[in-house]
């Protein structure tokens, strides 16, 4: 699954469904139709759900290429599953998760200077 539901968005995704209500207009909304992926230049993306009943914007995450690498890479060990996967998956993990949310409170956070 992706990260779209993190701690700051009023996103509530509904537990066994591919379906979320707007909190702009309240409609219910398929995540397959609003899943929008954009790039922003030097390989930034961001990752939002577009409400096609209001329009409405709730921004995911932000990625870069050092985040795809790093998932990209979670995947390759987790698929492995030999004996010392977990403990470099967990290691890579922890230094992902400091580095993508260092990321996204630099990319929300923007605005001042
Ligand atoms: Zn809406």
């Amino acid at each position: 699954m992706s990260n779209l539901a993190s701690n700051d968005t009023p996103i509530k995704v509904k537990t066994g469904s591919i379906r979320f209500d707007c909190p702009e207009c309240t409609a219910e909304v398929d995540i397959k139709e609003a899943f929008t992926e954009e790039k922003l230049g030097d390989g930034i993306e961001r990752v939002s759900l577009v409400c096609p009943n209001c329009g409405g914007v709730n921004v995911g995450y932000y990625s870069n290429k050092k985040i795809r690498r790093n998932i990209a890479r979670l995947k390759e060990i987790r698929d492995r599953h030999d004996v010392n996967y977990l403990q470099e998956y967990r290691d890579l993990q922890e230094k992902h998760i400091k580095y993508f949310d260092k990321f996204q409170l630099k990319m929300k956070g923007g605005g001042k200077g």
